[in-house]
């Protein structure tokens, strides 16, 4: 069986698609787009986390480490992570429960053996990160749950070999597939990645696939301009995608875990999506064939 990191596991809500479903998440993304408010997906492995908003410097956590993975720094506390063991020593001496492992290697039986008890007739969406760069677990995980009847589905950046997607396609009911942007080099300039791949897995896994919803994140003065939504909307229509969907971006917890990447993330800052980006956007995707519609507002389900 194979073992992965993940790092939560939570239920869509009321406003998110597929809602009620169970959120699995994997650790590993092959992008690092500018906005992103997940970082704690960025790297395979887990990471150590110490929240400086409520450490107070007591020092316990280094006097519990027999790694010398921690020491203290001026007024802060510095994590060494060459020599941490991820050992969970310090988590349990710290008064103030400041630190965390985000992520954690889990097998994929026993994961669904969890799952399975909790699952109130809903389906399961594994996302990240980017699911692909685990490519047998995911394997092992959508077989596991299909066996058992539960609904799947995948969400994805599409940067990966197309065989993943291929391989897997028989057990994802639904493909949730991220497409950020049409124009080559802004797409590079912004996510880090060329967007080449991703188009051709989406014109190549629409044609084995019934169910593949594009999912767009709408952030402002990125892709929000009627030149980027159209050629985006044309696209998809072209591929033949189920239906478009619209994230907006509100950058609501931007903060949250950067400093875990920060040497990875640019400081670039977004506004929030403007209510009128929004409503161009809506607007815009009417004129298409395929039906565009806000995230959450959508009437498919599986
Ligand atoms: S034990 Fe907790 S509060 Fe004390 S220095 Fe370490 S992280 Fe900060
Ligand atoms: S997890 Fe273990 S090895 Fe790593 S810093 Fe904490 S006590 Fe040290």
């Amino acid at each position: 069986m194979e073992k992965a990191t993940i790092f939560k596991i939570t239920k869509a809500s009321e406003e998110e698609y597929l809602k009620g479903w169970t959120k699995l998440f994997l650790k590993g993304c092959p992008l690092r787009c500018k906005w992103c408010d997940t970082p704690e997906s960025f790297r395979r492995t887990p990471d150590f986390y110490i929240d400086d908003s409520t450490c107070t410097e007591c020092g316990l956590c280094v006097d519990s480490c027999t790694s010398a993975a921690l020491y203290i720094e001026g007024m802060r506390i510095i994590h060494n992570v060459s020599n941490c063991q991820m050992c969970d020593k310090c988590l349990s001496v710290c008064p103030t429960h400041s630190i965390r492992i985000i992520g954690e290697a889990v097998r994929s039986d026993e994961l669904l053996n969890h799952l399975l008890l909790d699952m109130e007739g809903k389906g399961v969406v594994l996302t990240g990160g980017e699911p692909y760069m685990q490519p047998n677990f995911v394997m092992e995980m959508l077989q596991g749950l299909k066996e058992n009847g539960i609904s799947t589905a995948v969400d994805t950046s599409g940067y990966t070999s197309f065989e993943h997607l291929k391989r897997t396609a028989p057990y994802v009911d639904c493909f949730l597939y991220d497409m950020k942007h049409i124009d080559a080099k802004k797409h590079a300039k912004y996510t880090g990645v060329s967007n080449q791949l991703i188009l051709e897995n989406l014109r190549n896994l629409c044609n084995i696939h019934d169910h593949v919803i594009a999912r767009i994140p709408l952030v402002e003065g990125f892709n929000t301009d009627d030149e980027a939504l159209e050629s985006m909307f044309s696209f998809a229509d072209e591929c033949g995608v189920e239906q478009v969907q619209l994230i907006p971006f509100y950058q609501t917890d931007r903060e949250r875990f950067y400093h875990i990447a920060a040497f990875e993330v640019s400081d670039a800052q977004f506004e929030p999506l403007k209510a009128e980006s929004l409503s161009r956007a809506l607007e815009l995707g009417g004129r298409y064939a395929v039906e565009v519609v806000q995230s959450g507002h959508s009437a498919i389900d599986f």
